[in-house]
């Protein structure tokens, strides 16, 4: 559908009531895939850590990754989940070439975790209870390339080129209840729900947690409701969204195209859709019906997981403070307004903050550097900040202004300095002689110089009009390159001028 068919956002909502639903595929970051002995590496040559199992060759027999397991039930506890007792892999049967064992080892009525709840807080500040279904393990596909098309789309391709280095990568797939009452916010409610899950797979560190690589990817159920109504509409299934921006587009998106749809007499295809991160717009995928036969059964070649109760508690004394609630913390500690503490989060710069500031440097100080210069430097070289210096060294910067060997601008020297390699923030002071000059006596010669060459300035200022005294310190600090104290030398010259220096420099 082209946008300009699509309804007005706030039409649709007058008309109808988002209902929601999202499945996300957290990929692990355990060393081995989940079933053999594998590498679980992103960016290797192509079909390189692959074996007979994972290439599901007859013969080849899997054994369950004891790390997949521990992430997935500590995430599992981290999203509020039951630990289930014994819990069983399933065969889902399907055939399609980036899965080479014809079917898909994962979980159906015996998943690992089950019946948690996540509450997320939206921009306005309004709390939304996401209750999820289950969490469950499985492994993942191969990947297809398709060659000769337009826009690598399989349409149009001439062939593709499959590389199964990602079959059999682990898992875990988090599928939430239906979520009713979203209203306007269902857009933000999707985006805000997978960049919570981003959040604390990342802080459980059980996934690498990037988007951009595929660790993290969401699939978008919406389907609309006729106000007045309590039949749930058809609903369809975008798939695979890797960014938070896309998930939210896509969710608005669907929104305003089935709400057009249906006002003008049509009907809902229940299928999957892809969404189009170029042209902002989702197109039909293959149709999906609620009695799809997978043929799932119990996984013969693989035991029951049995959790005891005492590892799960044993992992659930592992959990790290709930993202949410560290966010609050922080803020409070810091004294950062809203505004200030957003920047820090939507840079990404929270973990090398709270690392800065309990390096000791002043957490204003520290956001004020990280979130410009650096952040500044980062950007024009196209790197993340953190990758440029260290919360250590830009602590040990700090400390060198508030003890006043630096001014600011010498401290951005110095970061260069530190940034290029060459060395901590002192030996790079000591290398280029940077220090701001704190001994008077070459501030008082530069000074009676600048007063000596501009006799009608120390005229002014002995007439009591001191503005007249900027001429002479900008002199002075580009005399001293910048390294002199402006205050110290704003006091030196009202001093030197009283003194009448000048007329002895004849
Ligand atoms: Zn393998």
């Amino acid at each position: 559908m082209a946008k300009a068919e699509l309804m007005d956002y706030d039409k649709a909502l007058e008309l109808f009531e988002p209902v929601l639903g999202f499945e996300v595929h957290v990929e692990l970051n355990t060393k081995t895939k989940m079933f053999c002995g594998c590498a679980n590496e992103f960016g290797s040559g192509a079909n390189t850590n692959t074996c007979p199992t994972c290439l599901g060759l007859p013969g080849g027999l899997p054994q369950v990754n004891r790390q997949a397991i521990e992430s997935s039930i500590r995430l599992g506890l981290a999203l509020g989940c039951e630990i289930a007792e014994t819990s069983r892999f399933a065969r889902k049967n399907y055939f399609y070439p980036d899965t080479a064992k014809n079917f898909q080892t994962s979980q159906y009525d015996e998943p690992i975790a089950f019946n948690g709840q996540l509450t997320i807080e939206l921009e306005s500040g309004r709390q939304v209870t996401v209750d999820i279904e289950r969490a469950h393990m499985e492994d993942d596909a191969g990947k297809l390339t398709h060659m000769g098309g337009a826009a690598g789309r399989i349409q149009g391709a001439d062939y593709s080129l499959v590389d199964y280095n990602r079959g059999g990568v682990p898992l875990v797939e988090i599928v939430t209840q239906m979520i009713e009452g979203a209203e306007a916010d269902a857009p933000e409610i999707g985006k805000t729900y997978v960049a919570a899950i981003r959040e604390i797979v990342k802080a459980l560190g059980v996934s690498n947690a990037r988007m951009e690589e595929g660790n993290v990817r969401c699939d978008a159920n919406v389907s609309l409701r006729p106000r007045g109504s309590n039949i749930l509409g058809t609903r369809t299934e975008t798939k695979n969204v890797n960014s938070l921006r896309s998930v939210e587009r896509a969710v608005r998106y669907e929104i305003q195209r089935q709400a057009a749809l249906l006002t003008a007499g049509g009907t809902i295809t229940q299928e999957t859709r892809h969404w189009h991160e170029d042209t902002g717009v989702t197109s039909a995928g293959r149709p999906k019906s609620d009695a799809d036969d997978y043929r799932y059964f119990p996984e013969p070649d693989l035991v029951p997981v049995a959790p005891s109760r005492a590892w799960v508690e044993e992992l659930r004394a592992t959990l790290p403070e709930p993202p949410a609630a560290r966010r609050k913390r922080l803020q409070a500690d810091w004294g950062f307004v809203n505004l200030e503490f957003q920047d820090v989060v939507n840079s990404d710069l929270l973990d090398v903050l709270e690392a800065t500031i309990a390096a000791g440097a002043p957490a204003q100080a520290a956001r004020k550097w990280w979130t410009g210069e650096i952040a500044r430097l980062a950007n024009a070289a196209g790197v993340s900040a953190d990758s440029l210096v260290t919360p250590a060294q830009v602590a040990a910067l700090i400390e060198l202004i508030t003890d006043g060997t630096l001014t600011d601008r010498l401290a951005r020297q110095v970061l260069e300095g530190v940034i290029a390699g060459e060395g901590t923030p002192t030996e790079v002071v000591a290398s280029r002689g940077l220090a701001v000059v704190s001994d008077d006596g070459p501030l008082i010669a530069a000074i009676d110089e600048a007063l000596a060459s501009q006799p009608d300035v120390l005229a002014k200022i002995r007439d009591g009009k001191v503005q007249a005294a900027g001429a002479v310190i900008g002199a002075v600090m580009k005399a001293m390159r910048g390294q002199a104290d402006a205050a110290r030398v704003r006091e030196l010259v009202l001093e030197r001028a009283g003194s009448a220096p000048a007329e002895s420099a004849e």
